[in-house]
């Protein structure tokens, strides 16, 4: 296992000081309406504005209304200016830019933006992702309200409040005895798509009993000896995922054949060589991180 590369995550930067006591401050939204420094980050179906340098697009208080969903992200790290995302409907969102190739998803276009400005995208996104799918309670079905600046929902005729929600999720760069990796490939995906294996942590269940039951599932093997290496985020819809790389201890490769349909593994030469050839994992991906942290370099070739 070469270490030349650290485990390099696009979308874990510490952006915002989070500032989880003004979320308490029932006024929060009127004194930061007034606050000239604030930033209104503008969300429509999962997507944001970008300025003409390919920059997060913000606005000033004064120029968007403060209705729809507001959540405070926090305060920038470096200038201490509050961040307020804004979940916006089709019709404000056309109103002021109605070209709507000009709103842009964070998978295809995070990868241009600063560590800092995907670590924003990465975190408004995850929220909105919540807010969009949990506006009924859980337990009585019941319509929720959101409160604390966009951080709970609370159903009002249970008393319960209900908190913003992460999935983890393992993902495995398994290695074998000659230090090549096991890279399989999607029954969903296109013919020479290929990515390390990865799997949802069930309940009940540590990541590492994660690790070595996803590895028997999706492969048919054994591995052992689960490293972890790093996290990040991943807001589709809100998974956290935690990377790790696992030593291939036996049983025969076998694609599951519902969830993963190839498996093959690869030298670093090989790799390498076959990187144009092959569609393999987007740059703000951590699996991409772990193929290069096993690589011992950057990929070269496709972005897709
Ligand atoms: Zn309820």
């Amino acid at each position: 296992m070469t270490d030349k590369v650290q485990l390099n995550l696009p979308l874990a930067e510490v952006a915002l000081d989070r500032d989880y006591l003004s979320r308490s401050n029932a006024n929060l939204f009127d004194e930061l309406w007034l606050n000239p420094r604030t930033r209104v980050l503008l969300m429509f179906e999962q997507r944001v504005l970008l300025t003409s340098t390919s920059e997060l697009k913000f606005f000033s208080p004064e120029t968007v209304s403060s209705s729809g969903l507001l959540v405070f992200l926090g305060n920038t790290v470096q200038a201490g200016d509050p961040i307020v995302l804004q979940v916006i409907d089709e019709q404000t969102a056309l109103s002021i830019e109605a070209d709507s190739d000009r709103w842009h998803h964070l998978r295809r276009s995070g990868i241009g933006l600063s560590s800092s400005e995907a670590a924003i995208f990465t975190q408004a996104l995850a929220l909105a992702n919540w807010h969009q799918t949990h506006q009924f309670c859980p337990a009585c079905g019941g319509r929720t309200l959101v409160q604390k600046a966009g951080w709970v929902r609370f159903c009002e005729p249970e008393d319960r409040e209900i908190y913003p929600r992460t999935d983890p999720a393992i993902i495995v760069g398994v290695i074998d005895d000659q230090d090549r990796i096991l890279l399989g490939s999607q029954g969903i995906w296109e013919e020479n798509r290929f990515s390390i294996l990865a799997g949802f942590v069930e309940p009940g269940e540590s990541l590492e009993a994660a690790v070595i039951r996803e590895m028997q599932e999706e492969a048919g093997i054994v591995v052992q000896e689960p490293k972890f290496l790093g996290s990040q985020a991943w807001p589709f819809p809100f998974s956290l995922m935690f990377g790790y790389t696992a030593k291939f201890a036996g049983g025969n490769v076998i694609p599951d054949g519902e969830e993963i349909v190839k498996l093959r593994w690869f030298t670093r030469e090989e790799l390498k060589a076959e990187s144009h050839a092959l569609m393999l994992p987007g740059k703000l991906s951590i699996a991409r991180s772990i193929i290069e942290h096993w690589l011992g370099e950057e990929l070269q070739g496709q972005d897709r």
